[in-house]
């Protein structure tokens, strides 16, 4: 645990939600006292939008809990660099490609311009590093070797490629259950496919073309399938089998199913490879503003420039369960902003303190209820709740609170010990008037109002009014102002 903690009850076994049974199941680690996770990484051929983001902030949650719990973490996500097409239905062009040709520029600018766009995004949300980002294109060789063993059984060529036959293994697309078990929904547009839900996992490049990215191999000049990274490189660096498998619930229906028949296929058994399938649910926005096609999508820095602290989309996140779909709007992103500065403000006062050993049985019983709220499938709901009642605990020690907080905030992540009150105010980009100034003319109004010259105290008023800055005589927070969102 990752507080001190006497006379504390005994550590709640952590439940899973497996996507493969659709239960809550105990966590059992493959290597005694260590916890592997891979999780499905971006495309890098755009921006993550903030749904993107929505899936790292749960598997940070995950990996955050499962640090918490004591297990040795060792945590992976991937950056497709090269495979994901434009239709996860085995259709279209590649992401990558198509984006370079439209910007006229190298796939590997792109990929590099992206990737760090979205370590940004990463720091940004305070979501961990990762022991490992694996690169796909790293990895082309061992793909090549996958493929070349499951061929000869699993697979099948086509003028496009090599083509994996999912009548190969035993109940292909359990995981998705009834909705793509027959490939329903697939589109067929490969002409020899044996079934709708069959994949590439080469896709060879087309006589007379040449691609940006790509290799030599058995079945000729082209580059890997895009379900085929995710088997390579979570068996390189984690082993097979391991424990958690992370994405978006999208691909619970096709990419993880086919993830699974390739590591069936490798493995000559029913192993799908990661003992337990984790799905985090979509974060939606109904205007159509996290559409990727749709001119200021939902970015990030987009909530950055608008004045909110990134945080405050952090606790947003954790204020649903991960398995719940999320809404996103301004107004929620806004109540999350005051959420956060009433929880930073509360731990102000035991900052400084040093961490103690929790002795205090009111402490201790709240670590105990945090820990069973964590243990249950992440409900960090109900986490925040608690959190918030150790704030607040008023007549308490200092060092034990702090370290009661810091141990809580370890699992949630929302820095509450170091983050700059003055920092969550919400400052758009396009504001132009400065903190000193705002400061002086509240200054001269406070004079102004001393000397009963009202008018004068109004016409300063006036004058923030107008460059945006909301004077706030008398906040419960004690903020005296604000700027303006938007
Ligand atoms: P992609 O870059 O498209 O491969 O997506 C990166 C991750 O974001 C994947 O795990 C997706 O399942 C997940 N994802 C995509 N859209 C959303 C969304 N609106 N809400 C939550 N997760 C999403
Ligand atoms: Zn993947």
């Amino acid at each position: 645990m990752g507080a001190d903690m006497t006379d504390a009850p005994a550590p709640q076994p952590l439940m899973l939600f497996n996507s493969l049974t659709r239960q809550l199941e105990e966590f059992q680690p493959v290597h005694p006292g260590e916890a592997r996770v891979y999780s499905c990484g971006p495309t890098v051929y755009n921006y993550p939008h903030i749904g993107n983001m929505r899936a790292y902030v749960f598997a940070d949650t995950l990996g955050r809990t499962l640090s918490f719990k004591g297990y040795k973490l060792t945590h992976v996500i991937n950056i497709t660099d090269v495979g994901h097409l434009t239709d996860d239905a085995d259709a279209g062009e590649d992401k990558m490609e198509k984006m370079a040709a439209e910007k006229a520029q190298s796939i590997w600018d792109i990929a590099r311009h992206y990737t760090e766009a979205y370590w940004a995004d990463v720091k940004a949300l305070n979501i961990r590093q990762p022991a490992h980002w694996s690169i796909a294109t790293d990895y082309v060789p061992q793909m090549i070797e996958f493929a070349k063993a499951i061929a000869a059984k699993h697979c099948y060529e086509l003028e496009g490629g090599l083509y994996f036959d999912t009548s190969t293994v035993a109940r292909y697309g359990a995981l998705a259950r009834a909705k793509t078990e027959d490939g329903e929904g697939r589109i067929e547009e490969v002409e020899g496919k044996r079934h709708a839900a069959d994949f590439a996992i080469w896709r060879k490049t087309p006589a007379g073309e040449t691609r940006q990215m790509e290799w030599d191999s058995p079945w000729g000049r082209g580059a890997p399938g895009w379900h085929l990274e995710c088997s390579v490189m979570s068996e390189a660096l984690l082993g097979f089998p391991f424990d958690i498998h992370t994405g978006g619930i999208d691909h619970r229906e096709i990419h993880h199913p086919n993830e699974i028949a390739q590591n069936q296929a490798h493995s000559c058994s029913d192993a799908s490879g990661a003992r337990i399938w984790m799905h985090n649910n979509f974060l939606i926005e109904r205007s159509g503003k996290m559409s990727k096609s749709s001119g200021e999508f939902l970015r990030v820095q987009l909530l950055i420039d608008k004045g909110y602290h990134p945080l405050a989309f952090r606790l947003m996140c954790l204020q649903a369960h991960y398995r719940s779909e999320l809404e996103f709007s301004w107004e929620g992103l806004g109540a999350a902003l005051t959420r956060l500065k009433r929880l930073v403000m509360a731990a102000v006062p035991v900052r400084e303190a040093e961490s103690a050993e929790v002795t205090d049985h009111r402490l201790t019983d709240l670590l105990a209820k945090f820990d069973m709220a964590i243990s249950d499938d992440l409900n960090t709901a109900v986490a925040l709740t608690l959190i918030e009642e150790a704030a607040a605990m008023k007549k308490i020690d200092a060092g034990q609170k702090r370290a009661t907080l810091a141990a809580m905030d370890a699992v949630l992540g929302l820095d509450l010990l170091t983050i700059e009150r003055s920092d969550l105010r919400v400052r758009p980009k396009s504001t132009t008037i400065g903190e000193d100034e705002i400061k002086a003319t509240l200054g001269r109004r406070q004079d102004a109002r001393a000397a009963k010259d009202f008018a004068a105290s109004d016409a300063l008023r006036d004058e923030l009014i107008a460059a945006g800055v909301e004077v706030m005589d008398g906040d419960p927070l004690g903020w005296d102002w604000r700027l303006d969102a938007n």
